[in-house]
């Protein structure tokens, strides 16, 4: 199977259709890891585009928080004024599909978490010592995370604990009996200092996965973001990638 992998789409709809625009024709499912709402002006219109195409999707920390599910003291203010107008905006529909959310789903020979298979909702995978850990936390060779907004690949290592190996887009990094952790980066607002919005493709049979980048219309979110009063913060950093 061919699969369109992404996450932290993070109500940016332009960024999404982009993404989906880029890779039209390349893949039968998506597997979405999570926060598909917060920080931008659509996250009603993000989920039903999903929800158009075949998939399978996780809840991460900002669709929890819309729904009052997490306590909200460890988010910034920033995220948090996002927080409360994206739950004004979600209608019951979307509110519903969100609450349905699994936070880690484990597949046959996958593991999906929004931002760690120890800690599906809060944990940032960016340092060796903490990809290390995760390897015991899931069974399956390969765990698709979120979260970091970083794109990035960990192998385990039996010397090492675990080894860092940077996201090169476009290329084809074919998957072994080495264990990996791999983040697609974010769809709809990139931390890496590369506005374009991140993916990944992942060939099931071949066993080949892709990191890739596409340019989108950064200004038309950020003028959605502007009219929609959420905070300046959201707009400007598209334009910076962070
Ligand atoms: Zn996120």
């Amino acid at each position: 199977m061919r699969l369109l992998i992404l996450s932290d789409i993070h109500a940016n709809l332009a960024a999404f259709e982009a993404v989906l625009a880029d890779c039209q024709g390349a893949w039968d499912q998506v597997w979405c890891l999570g926060d598909l709402v917060g920080y931008g002006a659509e996250p009603n219109e993000c989920i039903a585009l999903l929800r158009e195409q075949p998939h399978l999707c996780l809840a991460g920390n900002h669709d929890w928080a819309a729904l009052g599910r997490l306590d909200l003291g460890a988010f910034n203010s920033d995220a948090l004024d996002s927080v409360v107008w994206t739950r004004e905006q979600l209608t019951a529909e979307c509110r519903d599909y969100l609450e349905a959310r699994p936070p880690r789903l484990d597949l046959d020979g996958f593991t999906l978490a929004h931002a760690s298979p120890r800690h599906p909702i809060w944990e940032y995978v960016l340092d060796l010592d903490t990809a290390a850990e995760n390897f015991g936390h899931f069974e399956a060779p390969y765990c698709f995370i979120g979260h970091s907004h970083v794109p990035l690949i960990f192998l385990e290592n039996a010397k090492e604990g675990a080894l860092y190996q940077p996201a090169e887009f476009g290329a084809r990094f074919l998957l072994d009996d080495t264990r990996l952790l791999i983040n697609p980066g974010s769809v709809g607002q990139p931390r890496d200092h590369d506005p374009r919005a991140a993916y990944g493709l992942l060939d099931t049979d071949g066993l080949v996965w892709e990191h890739r980048r596409v340019e989108y219309p950064v200004q038309l979110s950020q003028e959605r973001i502007r009219a929609a009063g959420l905070p300046e913060r959201n707009a400007y950093r598209l334009a910076v990638g962070w």
